[in-house]
């Protein structure tokens, strides 16, 4: 029995699409926990480049069963149009399972993130606008529509007139926007139940079933570790959790079942949206960094948003393996340094003048300065090397350091965004 969660350490696009594809291809089963289509993880194989918002990275693989599991927030109709689009970039059609216990975002959700960022204005939190907010927020106050409510046309009127009630006085009264009526919303959602259909299930038994014959079950997380409600940058996290330790909640698996938890990490930070960003470079440095990171500069997969970007942070992400119980590190855009003389990295944080390791709680972290090391860089392409030793010896000792600092092995690294361009040590 082997479940594996690949989880991401820093604050998202840690380069999760990219392994979780790289990894897919030994495992039987790939799930989506938490989260929905405000994901972006980029995967680029022999099929071409792909934006994955929803559906788990392991769709590039005929063999492999792709779950949406009940943590996730699921939008029908992105659903259905990310299927489509790979089937029309000539992928084999995917086999996609969804939780017939994952609950739906509705067009109110998508609604109601854009109203409120309106009318936060500058205050915003920096939503990717895709409802996931107010989608969780309905679900913890018990306003949601499980997937299996949209076969019973009544339970789905009532539990949007339940879900409306309040909803249509904030629209009216707090957003002056117009009133939305469960008879211009029930004839949609119940045909869009239909075309999903084909793919629900019960995934409690499907697991239960893959545990007993010992197949390999790969958690795939989305965002990263500061994003967490709990353990992350509140109040700038994400509306579900996650990390590793929900990975058994949100797909539905035994926490005991998951045996190692991959934590992605990134050579250098980038983040997206707002909250404290410690190592944040602004001006030329940053442009370049921006410029050169990723597979083509740091813009969100899924916004085209510009990413903030700055030098890898050893406190963060330490504290990010620390929150999941990283058993292993994969290490990605390790190539993208390659232009500098030497490279600074995060050792540890200055807070209210007195210098520490820890990752402060949020209340301290507005006022924390990184204590940078400057690393010698090693000034060439190391994207073709497939060995550790063929890196050069100034990248090898970055990676050395960035073990030492977070505590966790580097088991993989990433030298291109391409699914070959990986080194496993051995
Ligand atoms: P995710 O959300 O964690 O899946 O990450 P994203 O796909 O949003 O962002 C990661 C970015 O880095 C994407 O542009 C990837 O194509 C790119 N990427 C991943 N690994 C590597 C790598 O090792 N080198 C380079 N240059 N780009 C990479
Ligand atoms: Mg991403």
């Amino acid at each position: 029995m082997s479940v594996t969660a690949i989880v991401g350490a820093n604050w998202g696009d840690e380069g999760k699409g990219k392994m979780t594809d790289y990894l897919a291809a030994g495992s039987d089963i790939v799930v989506r926990f938490q989260g929905g289509s405000n994901a972006g993880h980029t995967v680029i194989n022999e099929f071409g480049k792909f934006a994955l918002h929803l559906l788990p990275s392991g769709v590039f693989y005929p063999g492999v069963i792709n779950v949406l599991g009940p943590g996730v927030a699921l939008h029908m109709a992105g659903f259905l149009d990310e299927r489509e689009q790979l089937i029309s970039h000539g992928v084999p059609e995917p086999d996609l399972r969804i939780s017939e216990r994952a609950q739906v975002v509705f067009p109110y959700h998508r609604l109601f993130d854009e109203y409120e960022e309106e009318r936060l204005d500058k205050r915003s939190f920096g939503s990717t606008r895709a409802g996931i907010a107010p989608f969780y927020a309905d679900k913890y106050r018990k306003v949601g529509v499980q997937v299996a409510d949209l076969f019973d046309e009544r339970r789905l009127r009532t539990r949007l007139e339940a879900s409306l009630a309040v909803k249509n006085v904030l629209f009216e009264h707090l957003y002056r926007k117009p009133r939305i009526e469960v008879n211009e919303l029930a004839p949609g959602l119940l045909e869009d139940g239909k075309k999903i259909e084909p793919y629900v299930c019960n995934t409690l038994g499907l697991f239960r079933e893959a545990l007993a014959e010992d197949k390999n079950i790969l958690l795939e997380g989305q965002l990263g570790a500061l994003r967490d409600p709990d353990h992350g940058i509140y109040p700038y996290p994400t509306s579900s959790s996650p990390l590793a330790g929900f990975a058994a909640v949100g797909a539905g698996i035994p926490p005991y079942a998951i045996k190692r938890v991959v934590a992605v990490v990134k050579s250098y930070s980038s983040c997206v949206g707002a909250g404290p960003f410690v190592t944040e470079l602004s001006g030329a440095e940053g442009e370049e960094l921006r410029a050169r990171g990723g597979d083509a500069g740091e813009y969100g997969a899924t916004t085209g948003r510009p990413r903030r970007v700055g030098w890898f942070d050893g406190v963060a992400t330490r504290y990010g393996c620390q929150v999941h119980g990283a058993t292993e590190v994969a290490l990605t855009n390790l190539d993208v340094l390659g232009y500098l003389d030497e490279i600074p990295m995060c050792v540890a944080y200055e807070v209210d003048g007195e210098v520490t390791e820890e990752f402060p709680v949020p209340a301290k972290l507005d006022g924390a300065k990184p204590v940078l090391k400057q690393l010698p860089g090693w000034r060439c392409d190391v994207s073709s090397a497939r060995e550790f030793e063929q890196l050069p010896k100034a990248a090898q000792g970055y990676v050395r350091k960035i073990e030492k600092l977070i505590g966790v092995r580097v088991r993989w690294i990433s030298v291109g965004s391409r699914r070959e361009a990986m080194i496993e040590r051995k």
